[in-house]
């Protein structure tokens, strides 16, 4: 399978690129970058430290999408809605990693999936998805008098905040809970007179060093307390998740699917 990679020089990008090489059935088809971006012209293969590729990154995302038989999209919002057209344009599968995406980046991945498979996740690996089922059922398993907070830590480069994994955690609790988490979130408390309101659920965001990624989920109960974590080693388990995905796609239907499909864990 010809796997393109938009957003090749980013960290998520030069993960990509290392696990297309070394996954059997998996070729690269190339890899972008936005026009002036000083990397164009590199090699696939020096960037990431390993062997000459011979394909170099270029900025023709349009081009990248012929060559392929799916993307992969660990890029900015907004580049991800363009990415989105394209697939719709051309066929080409799509692998979504890209967090931050609004309701407007949504649509452009809902007309694409017409067209196209695509899939989305705020996180690609194994053990989160776990996570999001594990999360939906103690929420419905455990009553109101449980109060659900989750606490994310990333490095310092993440730019948006709470990650996607935790939106994605707190609207796996909110289902299970039968809410939506539009009308229950609590994104900041800062003040004199902040109490936390019953029913909400409340996000905490940690920054700093080179953190992959930790998420718990905690559910606050008179008397006792259920811890809900887990925590990325490395960014590697995005790369594999997302590169899995891409091989899942193959012969695949159009239409918009979660890691969760991907996985078989529905
Ligand atoms: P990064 O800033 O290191 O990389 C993003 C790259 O995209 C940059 O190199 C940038 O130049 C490039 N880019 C932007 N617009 C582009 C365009 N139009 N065409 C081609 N390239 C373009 O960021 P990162 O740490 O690699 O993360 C990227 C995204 O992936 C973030 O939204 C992050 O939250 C998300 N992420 C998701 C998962 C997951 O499992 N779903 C895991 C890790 C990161």
């Amino acid at each position: 399978m010809k796997i393109g990679i938009v957003g090749a020089a980013g960290r998520m990008g030069r993960m990509l690129i290392a696990e297309v090489l070394g996954v059997e059935g998996c070729q690269l088809a190339g890899g972008t970058e936005p026009p002036g971006s000083g990397v164009l012209g590199q090699d696939l293969g020096l960037l990431i430290g390993a062997a000459e590729h011979g394909l170099s990154i270029g900025d023709d995302t349009g081009a990248l999408f012929k060559a392929s038989d799916a993307v992969v999209d660990f890029t900015h919002p907004d580049a991800t809605a363009a990415h989105a057209a394209l697939s719709g344009e051309t066929g080409v599968a799509l692998i979504v990693g890209t967090t931050g995406l609004e309701a407007q980046h949504m649509e452009a991945l809902g007309r694409a999936a017409a067209k196209a498979a695509v899939v989305q996740a705020a996180n690609m690996s194994v053990g989160v998805n776990l996570l999001l089922g594990l999360t939906e059922q103690v929420a419905s398993a455990l009553g109101d008098d449980y109060d659900i907070e989750i606490a994310e830590m990333h490095h310092r480069h993440k730019v948006d905040a709470p990650s996607g994994t935790a939106l994605a955690l707190g609207a796996a609790a909110a289902k299970g809970r039968g809410v939506n988490l539009e009308d229950v979130s609590d994104r900041g408390r800062d003040g004199e007179a902040v109490p936390r309101i019953a029913g909400d659920i409340g996000f905490s965001v940690i920054r700093g060093g080179d953190v992959a990624g930790d998420h718990t989920v905690i559910f606050a109960g008179p008397g006792e307390r259920v811890e809900l974590t887990h925590k990325a080693g490395s960014r590697e388990i995005f790369a594999r998740g997302a590169i899995r995905a891409a091989l899942w796609t193959e012969g695949r239907a159009p239409g918009l699917y979660s890691m969760r499909d991907v996985l078989g864990l529905d």
